[in-house]
């Protein structure tokens, strides 16, 4: 599904914010179907990176390609085959899902399914319920879902599990997966890197704005372990987190 065919090619991205270098030059690929991971520190540009690449903020220097399109030449062209969690909470409190994936989709200009695109994240039961009613999981499950509709070839979730218990985390993994199932490539920043050795075919580690590693999880692991690094030895066969999920299961709670 991978073909290692770029669909974001970004070159010596430089971003300036006054005299601040957030982004100090950084060059990386994302190959079309994959899920490509960008990890770092806070602070460490991931948002700006995709913002810019989102179009949504200016960059200050390089250059950025998406799918064939110079962003210095044709934003808008980008900004329709590319899906952005749009900000839901606050703005419209006595809407209900079916009303506000109404409202995105006006603004897409695309003829959307509420139900449908409901049922894809499996939100099909609160379809009548407002945004503030839902629970963590599903508020990032409808953002996943605004992300969708008008059919892009990528979307981009920017930490979309931090604060989730772990059940609607392994949720979300689950969703993610099946959205690149069908076809759509993935970039995703987060904090936590079981996440990211689960899901991310490559990831790039950013540090201070610069692009200190960038592989698959595998290989980063090997290259680590080839230079003599050896984790403590783990005297048990489980973790905390087993416990939790064992005693709890993986069922949803958040009714
Ligand atoms: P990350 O998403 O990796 O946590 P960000 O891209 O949000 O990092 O931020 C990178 C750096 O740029 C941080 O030091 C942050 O304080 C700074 N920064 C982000 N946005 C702005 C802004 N609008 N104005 C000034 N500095 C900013
Ligand atoms: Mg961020």
């Amino acid at each position: 599904m991978i073909n290692n065919q770029a669909i974001i090619s970004v070159k010596d991205l430089v971003k300036k914010y006054g005299e601040f270098e957030a982004v100090k030059g950084i060059s990386f690929e994302v190959f079309e179907g994959e899920i490509f991971g960008l990890l770092g520190p806070n602070g460490a540009g991931k948002s700006t990176t995709l913002e810019i690449i989102e179009t949504l903020r200016e960059k200050t220097g390089g250059t950025v390609i998406v799918d064939g399109i110079n962003l210095d030449k044709k934003p808008d062209e980008i900004k329709k085959i590319i899906g952005v969690q749009l900000q839901t909470s606050g703005y419209y409190p006595n809407l209900n899902l079916v009303e506000l994936i109404e409202l995105f989709g006006g603004l897409y200009n695309e003829s959307v399914i509420p139900l449908e695109l409901l049922e894809r994240v499996n939100l099909k039961d609160k379809a009548r319920s407002k945004y503030k009613q839902l629970s963590g999981g599903q508020k990032q499950r409808f953002s996943i879902a605004t992300t969708l509709i008008n059919h892009p070839k990528i979307i981009f979730l920017d930490e979309p599990t931090t604060g989730l218990d772990p059940q609607a985390r392994r949720n979300l993994w689950d969703l993610v997966k099946d959205i690149r199932s069908k076809g759509t490539t993935v970039i995703i920043t987060t904090h936590y890197m079981d996440e990211a050795e689960v899901l991310c075919d490559r990831v790039a580690i950013i540090d201070s704005g610069k692009i200190i590693a960038m592989d698959s999880p595998d290989k980063l692991i090997d290259r680590l372990v080839a230079t003599g690094f050896e984790r403590p030895k783990e005297v048990k066969k489980a973790n905390l987190e087993d416990v939790f999920i064992n005693l709890t299961g993986h069922a949803l709670r958040e009714e």
